[in-house]
């Protein structure tokens, strides 16, 4: 349905826009004129959309799809392909808020205010994974020396390539004592991956970056004591352990789309392999706080407020509610009984 759709656009858009374009060189006034040989016959242009197959071609015009966060590119030798549009996708949210240039953490949501699961894609038909060091993590995601370690330690020698795991922008491109040259990347989903202890960095602050396009060398530099990549996944600031989401020594993304639970953003959380006992009871568990959740929200729906009007004593208010002037006191924590003013809002529930 969407090839057709596709095949549809292509003849009816393909030739106003590649003549609007204007392309001055002989080669693209040929690769145009190939274009308008192929609709001057339409029966064979439009016969099977299977031959606008994904290909390598000249782009020769871009069309908006998707509000525009994806471009579809057609290309001369009548293959399409779909590109991100950048521009349009660094006005989300993601890339605006909390978007503080070269700080380790610019977020300062409270833990428990971020959602108990969290469904994350990592990929899609646009987007992929790469490893950024695929070796054996050398140190694991946890408390290390009575210090928290908060990302994996992948070996390698200095000079070693390091690849973006996802495509992203660059929001740190910084040295600090601790991580030495770091580079820290947010992606679209508002995970963060951070690569710690570069010998050189090869990003700016806000290039954008496709998952495996090289970012910088591995080293050694800040708090480290032998060549490794130094590897964090963020949420919200949070770090949680990499292992969750990918095998470094196989380099390989574990699912496309991450269930991530609150509970991983804890020092102490570590990738577990799951099996379906520990599923059940980390899902039972989870159940419990809902339930408690739901609770608390139903409470705090419940609350109500009376504003005081001309000639209202707390007395009169604590009467027609049916409750004791202490009931009224206590839901209103330093409230003066003697000296409530008309337009004050008062609990009553
Ligand atoms: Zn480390």
């Amino acid at each position: 349905m969407r090839k057709r759709r596709i095949v549809l656009l292509l003849s009816l858009l393909t030739i106003p826009f590649a003549v609007r374009a204007q392309i001055p060189d002989s080669l693209a006034i040929q690769q145009m004129v190939a274009i308008l040989d192929t609709l001057d016959t339409p029966p064979d242009f439009r016969a099977e959309p299977g031959e606008f197959r994904q290909g390598q071609g000249v782009g020769v015009d871009t069309l908006d799809i998707q509000d525009g966060r994806l471009l579809l590119v057609l290309r001369d030798d009548h293959t399409w392909s779909y590109i991100k549009n950048f521009e349009k996708i660094a006005q989300d949210s993601t890339f605006t808020q909390d978007w503080i240039p070269n700080s380790t953490n610019p977020y300062k949501t409270p833990l428990d205010s971020l959602p108990l699961r969290n469904s994350i894609c990592l990929v899609d038909s646009t987007s992929s994974f790469v490893c950024p060091n695929q070796t054996k993590v050398f140190s694991r995601f946890g408390i290390r020396r009575g210090r928290r370690h908060q990302g994996v330690d992948l070996p390698l020698r200095t000079g070693t390539p390091v690849y973006a795991a996802f495509d992203g922008r660059v929001r740190a491109s910084m040295y600090s004592s601790g991580y030495g040259n770091l580079v820290i990347i947010r992606h679209e989903n508002g995970l963060e991956t951070y690569y710690g202890h570069l010998s050189k960095r090869e990003v700016e602050v806000g290039d954008w970056v496709h998952a495996g396009d090289e970012i910088g060398l591995g080293g050694s530099t800040g708090r480290s004591t032998g060549p490794h990549l130094h590897f964090e996944t963020r949420y919200q600031g949070f770090a949680f352990d990499p292992e969750w989401i990918a095998d470094y020594e196989t380099g390989q993304l574990r699912a496309n789309v991450f269930v991530l639970r609150r509970s991983y953003l804890n020092a102490n959380s570590r990738y577990v392999p799951e099996s379906i006992d520990e599923e059940e009871e980390i899902y039972a568990t989870d159940e419990q706080i809902i339930e408690e959740e739901k609770r608390i929200a139903a409470e705090q729906a419940a609350i109500r407020y009376h504003t005081v009007k001309s000639g209202d004593t707390l007395s009169a208010i604590a009467k027609r509610e049916g409750k004791s002037i202490n009931a009224i006191k206590n839901l209103n924590p330093g409230l003066n009984p003697d000296k409530i003013r008309i337009g004050q809002k008062i609990r009553v529930n």
